[in-house]
């Protein structure tokens, strides 16, 4: 029996993460299924995520996270900063059935992996007025200090050696994995090294030197700007992508959109010996909050990602190929895939492909 803390966020967070645990539950998966807590008290305003809950999600062997919103940022916080879940995984896969945008979404398999704990997040912000008294010096690649601008806002941006040796490393491990599942085996890296020839530099050349230990996969490298047009004209020529935390958030959602949306795009976020919390891109969506027609399919997915991770391999395909076969069957999807159902029916409808393989 596996343990799993399931967090539902809020707003839509909460229908999708219901509907997950329905349907793994009464498809008989081995999984002890808790929901501690998300505050202690009531109110809108985020609070420290309770001690007891923070007990209990250390301790299961995985977390499921359904949408942070105003007053749940508390949660994805702790769950990818305080436990540092730097490896974030985000698969785009277009089962045949979705409504992607694009009139050839075939074959569409790739996987976006997003350093998650450097970067530009969490943020690191102050008055450019600090900046300047702090560094005097500080100056731009034509030799302007911060003198000519008046009042503002600066951010920082971090790389390390470090960070970017392990998310390599992550990336590289996974194509691995994939190529000896059918997959080219490349790695592309995603930096804007052209320009910011420090930080991003070092993250560009550190991975290219990390892929090239190995032998059996290839590299590439596009700057951002280019490489998103890249995977909107030609997706199904990536195969693991890398890149630094706020890029890698930007490309995953264009990825998860020409796959077939914002509700169908997964993410698992691993953090060091073997802790992982899983929850779908989007947010909580109150556009649509309570009216029960989110699509679970984010959140199904990174169940199947969540499986995989706690070792119910085949749970994990089955429910794949369960999902697969509703997309096929095009009689139970939400409004954003062209359907009529709800939540609950798309969950019943995986249910009952799940029984029937
Ligand atoms: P969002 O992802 O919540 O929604 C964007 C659009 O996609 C909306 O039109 C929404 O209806 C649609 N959508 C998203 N998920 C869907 C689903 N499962 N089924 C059908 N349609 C879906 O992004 P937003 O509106 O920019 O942000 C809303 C809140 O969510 C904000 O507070 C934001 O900070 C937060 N947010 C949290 C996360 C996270 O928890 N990781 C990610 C993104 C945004």
């Amino acid at each position: 029996m596996k343990t799993i803390v399931a967090l539902p966020g809020e707003g839509i967070g909460i229908e999708v993460v219901d509907a997950a645990c329905e349907l793994m539950t009464a498809a008989g998966m081995p999984l002890k299924i808790t929901t501690p807590p998300q505050r202690e008290s009531a109110g809108t305003a985020p609070v420290p995520l309770p001690a007891e809950t923070q007990r209990a999600a250390r301790a299961a062997d995985a977390v499921l996270f359904g949408a942070a919103g105003p007053s749940t940022t508390n949660v994805v916080s702790w769950l990818r900063w305080e436990m540092e879940a730097w490896g974030g995984v985000r698969p785009a896969k277009f089962y045949p059935g979705m409504r992607s945008p694009l009139a050839d979404p075939a074959g569409i398999d790739m996987v976006l992996i997003r350093e998650n704990s450097e970067g530009m997040y969490p943020g690191r912000e102050g008055d450019i007025a600090d900046l300047r008294k702090a560094m005097p010096d500080l100056r731009d690649r034509l030799g302007r200090s911060l003198e000519k601008y008046g009042e503002g806002r600066f951010a920082v941006k971090l790389v390390t050696k470090l960070g970017a040796e392990r998310i390599a490393r992550f990336a590289a491990e996974l194509a691995r994995k994939r190529k000896a599942q059918g997959h080219p085996g490349k790695v592309t890296c995603c930096t804007k090294s052209n320009v910011l020839r420090q930080s991003d530099a070092l993250f560009h050349h550190t991975v290219e030197a990390v892929v090239a230990e190995y032998k059996d996969l290839t590299f590439e490298h596009f700057h951002v700007d280019d490489a998103a047009r890249r995977l909107i004209r030609f997706p199904t020529q990536m195969d693991v992508v890398v890149g630094m935390n706020q890029y890698a958030d930007i490309l995953s959602d264009i990825a998860g959109e020409v796959a077939g949306g914002l509700g169908v795009a997964p993410s698992g976020n691993h953090g060091d010996d073997g802790w992982a919390y899983f929850e779908s891109v989007h947010g909580s969506a109150p556009d649509i909050a309570g009216k029960g027609i989110a699509n679970p399919t984010a959140t199904i997915l990174s169940c199947v990602l969540m499986l995989e991770h706690v070792g119910l391999a085949t749970e994990a395909q089955r429910l794949e190929a369960a999902l697969a076969r509703v997309y096929a069957d095009a009689k139970a999807l939400t409004p954003d895939q062209g359907g009529t159902a709800t939540t609950k029916q798309m969950g019943a409808a995986v249910l009952g492909a799940y029984r029937n393989q």
